[in-house]
């Protein structure tokens, strides 16, 4: 059998383990065997490259080069991997995504100085391999800046930010054009440069705007473009793998916007074209001081000793101070003493999609126990107590009563309509939206300053007597 023949059979393998992956991936329980085959999917992967006529015939040289590389990334990947902390996980994957862009689009702009574009079909899929690729790899960068708190948290609007980015659009689809009309000649290698500068900064303006509730749909389609990015550069370097593995990463990525659109009643329209923050809520605006009512954790114990139903609202600050273990053993102390006990899980509370369940699985608080926030919603003017563990915008109620906030018409878990509200936190931050909390200074709500871990095991001291 010739190596031709076994690259394409390698590659239908790597596809199906990608498949496989992707499909275990679904479930929080197979979560991890779907990690190890779409890692075996990329081995095989690697390996069929290495074995294919194009490396062999690159001689020492080529595999030196692959070898590099292959280290190099193989290091910087372990070594940040096992470094980072469960809550530096979003921006992590952030910046992943900014680097399968950057990767798409150098392979196109090499491919170009090869001269690979023979006719204009190769041209326009590398002409779309940078513009999608230097979006993705951009607007990455950004969504990591707001992410970690390092860069553009403040960002102001841009002015006439629509206008801008049409016209980048259109200034960029004009270089794509100019480079598949004339691929080989001075008017071609000058749409290239026009395509790839154009690109770029439309990544950088179409994120700079995006904050709040937004950003985690954005941070899925960036995803999806660096998906997108990769099928696309799959052509003119024909590499099948490449193709299918870029448009299942696109379209996964997709669908997975469009959910989170609509869990976050927003339209995919008014993601990309508002801007968050352009507008002071009214009750930031007027200045309004009232000051939160602090309540001592033996106080707390009190009532949530009489409490007959409770509601856990987990949100970032649980993720940061590692409390999900300690809040298990408070909701098994509260369902000792007959308290019925659930969790609202907000659809994009703590730095990543699901980031709550998979805390919450960690200590083993049992799935049943997990509500949505339509689930637990109704039912919330009945319930003695809502705990809110380091959530902030989740729990926002500027997001119903305040059309004027940046929030308005995000969904939050409505944690504001129960008798009583704790919320712990550490002080008077803000949430990741830098928006404030009409929630803290309502009349029913105590809050319990604290690390949220502290706090909470200290509650179930109280319990223990
Ligand atoms: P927020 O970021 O709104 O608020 C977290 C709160 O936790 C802060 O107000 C902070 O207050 C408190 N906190 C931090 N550390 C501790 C600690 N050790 N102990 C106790 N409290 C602590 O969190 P939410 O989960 O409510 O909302 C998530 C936000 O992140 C949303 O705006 C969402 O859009 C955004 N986002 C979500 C993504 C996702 O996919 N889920 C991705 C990207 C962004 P203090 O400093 O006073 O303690």
């Amino acid at each position: 059998m010739d190596t031709y023949l076994i690259c394409i059979i390698l590659y239908m393998v790597s596809c199906i383990f990608f498949v496989l992956g992707i499909k275990k991936l679904g479930k929080a329980d197979t979560a991890r065997k779907g990690n190890l085959y779409s890692s075996a999917g990329m081995l095989i992967a690697v390996i069929s490259v290495l074995i294919s006529q194009d490396v062999i015939s690159g001689g020492f040289i080529a595999y030196l080069v692959i070898f590099l590389a292959l280290a190099a990334g193989s290091a910087v990947g372990f070594i940040w991997a096992r470094k980072v902390e469960m809550t530096g996980m979003p921006e992590l994957v952030a910046l992943f995504n900014g680097f399968g862009g950057l990767s798409s689009l150098l392979v196109a702009l090499s491919q170009n100085i090869a001269g690979v574009a023979e006719d204009s079909f190769t041209a326009v899929t590398l002409g779309l391999t940078i513009a999608i690729g230097a979006i993705a790899f951009t607007g990455s960068v950004v969504a990591w800046g707001k992410l970690s708190g390092k860069m553009f948290k403040k960002a102001k609007p841009i002015p006439f930010k629509n206008a801008l980015n049409g016209a980048l659009c259109v200034i960029g689809l004009v270089g794509i054009i100019m480079y598949a009309a004339a691929f080989d000649g001075g008017a071609g290698i000058a749409g290239i440069i026009i395509t790839t500068a154009v690109f770029l900064i439309l990544g950088f303006t179409l994120v700079i705007n995006i904050g709040g509730g937004d950003m985690p749909v954005i941070i899925s389609f960036l995803n999806a473009l660096s998906g997108l990015a990769a099928a696309f550069a799959g052509f003119p370097i024909g590499n099948t793998v490449l193709i299918v593995s870029g448009c299942l990463v696109g379209t996964s990525g997709l669908i997975l916007t469009l959910i989170m659109c609509k869990a976050m009643n927003r339209s995919f329209f008014s993601l990309l074209f508002k801007s968050f923050g352009a507008k002071k809520s009214s009750s930031a605006a007027s200045g309004e001081q009232k000051e939160p009512r602090a309540m001592s954790v033996e106080d707390a114990y009190l009532v949530l000793e009489a409490a007959k139903n409770v509601v856990i609202v987990p949100g970032y600050g649980m993720a940061v101070a590692q409390a999900q273990h300690a809040v298990k053993e408070l909701c098994d102390k509260m369902e000792d003493n007959g308290t019925e006990v659930n969790f609202a899980i907000h659809p994009v509370a703590g730095r990543m999609p699901g980031h709550m369940n998979v805390l919450l699985a960690e200590a083993n608080v049992p799935y049943e126990m997990l509500k949505t926030s339509d689930d637990i919603n109704p039912q919330m003017d009945n319930v003695d107590v809502a705990i809110v563990i380091g959530a902030n915008d989740v729990v926002n109620p500027s997001a119903v009563n305040d059309e004027s906030s940046p929030l308005y018409g995000m969904p939050i878990v409505e944690a504001f309509r129960a008798r009583t509200v704790f919320v712990l936190k550490r002080g008077k931050g803000t949430g990741f939206s830098g928006i404030e909390n009409p929630l803290f200074t309502n009349d029913n709500t105590a809050m319990i300053y604290g690390d949220a871990k502290q706090t909470v095991s200290a509650l179930v001291s109280e319990f223990d007597g």
